[in-house]
């Protein structure tokens, strides 16, 4: 008789490891909360799913147990996921080099193809299906996994948590997986958003909403650096976002609610250096010495973030360039090279892409996804306390894991 495999979560993780699990020989029922898989997948990369990416480090991932992501990754990597993917019929080409999309440029081709896969193996998808209870039972070496649902009882030798963290709640993962952890004697970092937008002090930024600029970013908690970042920055009405910003984010939040001071120190001429810039205010005030200092630096910077720049150093936009001071050059200087944004909290779980922390990892084995701590109980995707940057790392660690728990839970069900 087929072993029995049961997965709780449809999304990136869970599918995948429903595929590697049927394809290894078990029966396969995924349990799923909402009325459909996938919901978190199909908003992914803008809806155009950005699922690897060729530059696979260890600094790509953040975890309690920093050795622990690249453990896995080392077992299912990119090639491996634009492989498995090529074989269920998703070509994939990469943007800037390094970061991987299906061809259809479509999230929902991803989906599309994982769930005909899945109907393919066999494997039974229950939607709308809520996990009241998780009963455990049998010998050590023979586990026995009965979940009470609300579609009746069903039972598995091996079971499988892949229910996202807390992050987008509005796909499903509502962090309802970090309690069926807990209750099977796991510990849990505490979830935090990450990849996600921060909220700042002060009332300029209504005026700024929807500039994009090119910037620097340089994180200090209590006052000491911690990461920096350059790329596009987005200014919107209440602080600060876009790529660079999300990279920092997960620091910021766990400063944040430790109660750190957190400041985003913002190099808004991040092509020139303090000196070049100085050199080139200078210069500039001299060339145009006659237009307002609100018109100095049209071209160079958004307009309406030079006058709140200019507002927050008490220059004024009428002032006439050739009689800017050099102590106003300076106050210039210093608010376009490190602007201070002070941090008041992150974005909440609702505009995360991601959480950070999660099921305590020194519980797991990065080999097979195991439990540590009740055989036969695997876990896979964001429900770990690992978080990847921007770029495709977080599904890649869904479809690694997803790959590893999926095929492991099976091979366990066969052993024995
Ligand atoms: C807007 C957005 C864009 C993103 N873009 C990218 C990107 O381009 N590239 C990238 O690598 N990553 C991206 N991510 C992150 C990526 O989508 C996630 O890391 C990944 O989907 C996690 O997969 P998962 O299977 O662990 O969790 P999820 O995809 O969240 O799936 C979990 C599933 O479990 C279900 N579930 C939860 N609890 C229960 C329960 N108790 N019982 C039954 N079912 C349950 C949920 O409904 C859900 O279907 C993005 C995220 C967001 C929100």
């Amino acid at each position: 008789m087929k072993k029995k495999v049961i997965i709780i979560g449809g999304g990136a993780s869970g599918l995948t490891a429903a595929i590697w699990a049927a394809r290894s020989g078990s029966s396969v029922t995924v349990i799923e909360h909402t009325s459909r898989v996938g919901k978190k997948l199909l908003s992914t990369g803008n809806g155009r799913c950005n699922l690897t990416n060729s530059r696979m480090d260890s600094d790509c991932f953040f975890c309690s147990e920093p050795d622990f992501p690249m453990e896995v990754i080392r077992q299912f990597g990119w090639k491996d996921t634009l492989r498995w993917f090529s074989s269920m019929g998703i070509l994939c080409r990469s943007r800037m080099e390094t970061y991987y999309y299906p061809m259809s440029d479509q999230a929902s081709s991803v989906l599309e193809v994982l769930c005909l896969e899945c109907e393919r193996l066999g494997v039974e998808i229950r939607t709308n299906c809520t996990t009241e209870k998780i009963h455990r039972e049998g010998k050590k070496g023979q586990p026995l996994f009965t979940l009470a649902t609300d579609q009746g009882k069903l039972s598995g030798e091996a079971l499988i948590l892949a229910c996202g963290s807390k992050a987008a709640p509005n796909t499903g993962s509502d962090g309802s997986g970090y309690d069926l952890a807990r209750a099977m004697g796991h510990g849990i970092i505490k979830p935090l958003p990450a990849l996600v937008q921060l909220r700042c002090q002060g009332s300029h930024y209504k005026s700024l909403g929807g500039i994009r600029t090119e910037a620097r970013l340089s994180l200090y908690i209590n006052g000491e650096l911690v990461r920096q970042e350059a790329g596009e920055l987005q200014l919107t009405d209440y602080g600060i976002s876009g790529i660079p910003v999300f990279q920092l984010s997960r620091f910021a939040a766990r400063a944040l609610d430790e109660r750190k001071r957190v400041q985003v120190q913002i190099d808004f001429l991040p092509f020139m250096d303090r000196e070049e810039s100085r050199v080139f205010l200078k210069k500039r005030t001299e060339e145009f010495s006659s237009r307002n200092m609100g018109d100095l630096l049209l071209g160079v910077l958004h307009k309406k973030l030079a006058l709140v720049l200019l507002k927050a150093g008490g220059i004024s936009p009428e002032l006439p360039a050739g009689q800017l001071t050099q102590g106003q050059r300076e106050r210039l200087l210093r608010l376009l090279k490190e602007y201070e944004a002070l941090v008041s909290s992150a974005n909440p779980f609702a505009n995360a892409q991601v959480a950070s922390g999660g099921v305590d990892v020194s519980q797991v084995n990065p080999q097979t996804m195991e439990s540590r701590l009740v055989p036969g109980l695997y876990f896979a995707g964001e429900i770990l306390d690992v978080d990847g940057i921007c770029g495709g790392y977080n599904l890649q660690w869904a479809w690694a894991t997803g790959r590893i728990a999926g095929t492991q839970a099976a091979q366990r069900g066969k052993k024995h």
